[in-house]
């Protein structure tokens, strides 16, 4: 027998750095959409492990592809070649019609790299270093130095400033803004085509076409991070697609793995003709044969499931129920998002009421200070949502006394 909940909770908490106030739940395994804790509790899930877990849980292809793999090759290092990473990229450029790409471990990482390819191609261009970035207040790119630079978050930043110099902050959806902060130094623009720790903000379509505009204009690089809203989520395979505004690099990680660690920044061939070179940036796991087995295995599962096509069947479904929530309350004043990234404006402190969902055995997510964050996984049905509209309703139902 497995210790009990309280056991591992204080084994956690005397060990692990504490940089996260945890929900005091142990989950033990999961199936589908559901993941059950170690008293045996089953929880519905719309967070998926924040916007990781598409496939949601236990799948047995996915499974069993991971495990082929393990037990095949796992690491033999960017020194040589691997069979599944060329077909992985060959897969993620193709999905992504971006022309080269660069695995990395993570969702920061990715940044790391895309803004070192914005620079590089600075650069060569102009000869000299001392390029600027635009960034949006109220974006989230990760929390190296660097991605933490881009970050729209002060509170996230200060502590550990000073960050990378000459990033400027434009306000998001707000193309003046953004056309006030260019000069000849600007090398980048980066944003988040939906914005999602910083509240579930799409891009209007004005707003990403100005961008691309202006960017054309002054061979500024376009860098979207796809890390959340990209992977089937928003109903394209990236939520871009969906605009038909191309970035020049963009990222992707979270459901890149689906559960595996994977990143991965991607550009058009254009520039990568002009960025970095050999030499200029490196990674000892990145794309490794696991993570290239992973990539492969989840593109090809969700090309053959028709993931994004669910996504548009079902993702309707959620914005009516969450409308429905939204109308029946009134400390609820808005629901804003796309696809299955959606969120709901609250006046009430949304970590609560995350907290007393958990309580009713429904995970759900926040963002920034007074949003509620639906990401669950893309396999869901209208059933799912059916259950979690009612869990949500009796967990509204109680806050709404507070
Ligand atoms: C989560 C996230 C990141 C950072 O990814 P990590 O894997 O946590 O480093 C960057 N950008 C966006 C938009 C994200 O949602």
């Amino acid at each position: 027998m497995g210790r009990n909940r309280e056991e591992i909770i204080k084994d956690a908490e005397d060990s692990i750095l504490h940089t996260y106030n945890r929900f005091p739940v142990v989950f033990d395994h999961g199936r589908g959409v559901y993941l059950y804790d170690t008293d045996g509790r089953e929880y519905l899930d719309f967070g998926a492990g924040i916007a990781v877990s598409a496939l949601g849980y236990g799948n047995e292809e996915y499974g069993a592809a991971v495990k082929a793999q393990v037990d095949k090759l796992l690491h033999i290092s960017n020194l040589y070649y691997n069979e599944p990473v060329a077909e992985a990229a060959k897969l993620l450029t193709e999905a992504a019609g971006m022309e080269r790409v660069f695995f990395t471990n993570s969702g920061t990482e990715a940044v790391e790299g895309a803004v070192k390819a914005a620079k590089k191609y600075a650069y060569l261009r102009d000869g000299h270093a001392g390029h600027e970035i635009i960034a949006m207040n109220h974006s989230f790119h990760g929390r190296s130095l660097g991605a933490l630079s881009v970050t729209g978050n002060a509170h996230y930043r200060e502590p550990f400033e000073p960050l990378l110099p000459g990033v400027r902050f434009a306000e998001f959806n707000q193309l003046e803004s953004v056309k006030a902060l260019i000069n000849e130094r600007t090398c980048a623009i980066i944003l988040e085509t939906v914005q999602g720790e910083g509240g579930i903000y799409p891009a209007t379509a004005e707003f990403l076409e100005g961008v691309r505009a202006l960017c054309n204009a002054h061979d500024i690089l376009l860098i979207l991070d796809e890390i959340q809203c990209g992977m089937g989520r928003c109903g394209a395979m990236f939520a871009w697609q969906r605009y038909g505004v191309k970035p020049d690099i963009m990222t992707a990680a979270k459901a890149l793995g689906c559960g595996v660690p994977v990143g991965a920044f991607l550009m058009t061939e254009r520039v990568a003709k002009r960025s970095l070179a050999p030499g200029d940036h490196g990674t000892t796991y990145g794309g490794n044969p696991l993570a290239g087995a992973v990539v492969t295995t989840v593109l090809k599962m969700m090309e053959r499931d028709d993931v994004t096509g669910h996504v548009n069947e079902v993702a309707p479904y959620l914005e009516q129920k969450l409308d429905e929530l939204a109308a029946s309350f009134d400390f609820v004043t808005e629901r804003r998002g796309l696809g299955l990234m959606q969120g709901l404006v609250c006046k009430k402190p949304v970590g609560e009421i995350a907290a007393q969902a958990l309580s009713g055995e429904l995970i759900v997510l926040t963002a920034g200070s007074d949003v509620l964050r639906f990401v669950p996984p893309l396999i869901i049905e209208k059933e799912h949502i059916d259950e979690m509209a009612e869990k949500l309703s009796a967990v509204f139902r109680a806050v709404g006394k507070i």
